[in-house]
């Protein structure tokens, strides 16, 4: 693409120190110069999404309206920029390795010998090119997983180098490097970053620009050091300390004038003025929010070994804040693992302490007859309740079992001869799991769903403001939302009338009228109860929340208030 600019971001030392951030800061920073930004992020990894991985290992599955079900930082993007991302904005060394394969056996580079040194390469580059293409944007940002010198990610190192070759006045290189302060020495070390820098010289790069994480600012002498060291001039060492919350990234980066460096370097002009105004205003506002509000999340991704994992849950509880700073609230939230309540069911009655409770979504069996009883206890103390996909499945198993006298009642998923299949698979899911394809193959992406008018979910979308989410748009007196999906199991037909004859409601359901997508309890018998097959957490953004989200979060703060006085 002719004179189209590109950013490459590696990481150097160590993962987890906010590359991602990092590359949608970017992202933001230069959108707010006036420039169209196509961000693009590459994972390492030989899966060819990230669907089939568990969440321990890899953090949460984002899915794109397409269905591309793909590495968190693509939620970061979303979030930051306010875009949604096609396919081609997502790429993995399997999708690479995968195409390549196949069109060698299907003789597609003619009995040529190929080599992952070339052919992966110039895969890699067609895909890049390809996005570039249907993003129609004037600046690309490429996040290359991994840190630099791990054997995984040569190659899209690899095809960077070859960018430059080719384009050397379009293309840079940032690198996000981490600065530890170890207690013994009491002092910022810059050595593993120099170590960085060195490692990617040896493929035959220059970072142009340090992105320098760390606890605290870097000095000076540190800067000086790392500028010296890295052929790098000394204005182009970018010191990332620590921040209150993320969305202050961007902010520092604007201040530090991290935008002219980069279209200084890539030889453009912007908008005189950045244009942060709108963003600064929400952080102001999040940081100035004093009211709190207390959720808790009640999941079972969340231990590993000693350690504790949320962001498996990050698009939920990014969500959660949005919604909760849009109305100058102060978010506080638990994790609680829904098998201590299998554990010891009385442990249930703590969650009158929060203000609202969260189901997420999730699958298979460990630790739903957790949840089940959650949900139960926060149906009857009248708790403000919002579950997501399996929430809202498995607040109809609960609703079910316990107001409609069905004991036994139960998925499929999990009970798969129970005599009330209240939730059961999707007819054309059936074949996919008697034959094993479990790849990419769920009900995934964008789908519609029609309003009830009159209800708690018609309300909170008609009354929301613009949004990247697709606001409720009226066609002939009916409100259609569109939202991402990911599942195999639905609300089985058979039912839906006998739950509505027993006070549920569903507020949403497919055009056809065959799918429900949400479900909620009467405002007269519960102040939120409501669930959503969809996932809305994948679609809000700092700028413009989810609507449910800021409901949910509305009545909950209420709760709160009303319990103070
Ligand atoms: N396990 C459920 C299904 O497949 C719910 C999925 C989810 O929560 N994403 O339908």
């Amino acid at each position: 693409m002719k004179n189209h600019k590109y950013i490459f971001i590696v990481g150097g030392v160590m993962s987890g120190v906010g590359k991602g951030i990092a590359c949608a800061s970017i992202g933001k920073i230069l959108q707010s110069r006036g420039f169209r930004v196509n961000p693009i992020k590459i994972d390492p990894y030989l899966n060819v999404d990230a669907g089939t991985m568990n969440p321990k290992e890899h953090g949460e599955v984002f899915v794109l309206e397409s269905g591309l079900e793909c590495d968190q930082d693509m939620g970061n993007y979303e979030r930051f920029m306010d875009v949604a991302l096609h396919e081609e904005n997502y790429m993995t060394n399997g999708m690479v390795f995968k195409t390549v394969i196949d069109r060698e056996r299907s003789l597609g580079y003619n009995g040529r010998c190929v080599e992952p040194l070339f052919h992966i390469v110039e895969e890699s580059l067609a895909r890049i090119h390809a996005s570039v293409k249907k993003s129609e944007a004037d600046i690309t940002l490429v996040e290359i997983g991994g840190t630099v010198g791990e054997y995984q990610n040569a190659l899209f190192v690899e095809a960077a180098r070859t960018m430059k070759l080719r384009n050397p006045e379009d293309v840079i290189f940032v690198l996000v490097s981490y600065l530890p302060i170890p207690h013994m020495v009491g002092e910022m070390k810059t050595k593993p970053t120099q170590y960085a820098i060195r490692t990617m010289n040896t493929y035959g790069v220059n970072p142009d620009i340090i992105i320098a994480r760390a606890e605290r600012p870097l000095d000076d002498q540190r800067k000086r050091k790392i500028a010296d060291f890295g052929n790098i001039p000394y204005e182009n060492i970018i010191s990332a300390p620590d921040v209150e919350m993320i969305y202050d990234v961007p902010l520092n980066f604007d201040k530090d004038g991290l935008s002219d460096i980069i279209l200084s370097l890539l030889h453009m002009k912007g908008k005189l003025k950045s244009d942060m105004l709108p963003w600064r205003k929400m952080v102001q506002k999040a940081k100035k929010a004093e009211d709190e509000v207390t959720i808790a999340l009640i999941g079972k991704y969340f231990k590993t070994g000693d350690y504790f994992l949320s962001d498996v849950y990050i698009s939920v509880i990014e969500s959660l804040k949005h919604a909760a700073y849009l109305i100058d609230c102060k978010p506080k939230f638990e994790w609680i693992d829904s098998l201590d309540y299998e554990e010891d069911p009385s442990l249930v009655s703590t969650l009158s302490s929060y203000d609202g409770i969260l189901v997420p979504g999730g699958f298979g069996s460990r630790g739903i007859e957790g949840k089940i009883q959650a949900i139960r206890y926060v149906r009857e103390k009248k708790i403000p309740y919002f579950g997501l996909c399996y929430g809202m499945q498995l607040a109809l198993v609960e609703y079910a079992r316990n107001e409609m006298g069905f004991a036994d009642a139960h998925t499929t998923e999990v009970h798969r001869k129970t005599s009330h299949p209240v939730i059961d698979i999707l007819p054309e899911q059936v074949e996919n799991l008697r034959s094993g394809n479990y790849g990419a193959s769920m009900r995934l992406g964008v789908y519609p769903a029609v309003l009830v008018k009159g209800t708690i979910a018609y309300h909170a979308y008609s009354h929301a403001t613009q949004g990247r989410w697709s606001p409720a748009q009226s066609s002939e007196n009916e409100f259609r939302i569109k939202e991402r999906h990911r599942h195999r199991y639905e609300v089985n037909p058979e039912y839906v009338t006998q739950f509505e004859k027993n006070g549920v409601m569903f507020s949403g359901v497919s055009p056809d009228r065959v799918l429900m997508e949400i479900m909620e309890l009467p405002q007269e018998t519960h102040p939120f109860f409501v669930a959503t097959q969809f996932h809305p957490e994948f679609t809000g953004s700092l700028l413009h929340p989810h609507p449910l989200f800021t409901e949910f979060i509305r009545v909950a703060s209420e709760r709160r208030k009303s319990k103070k006085k």
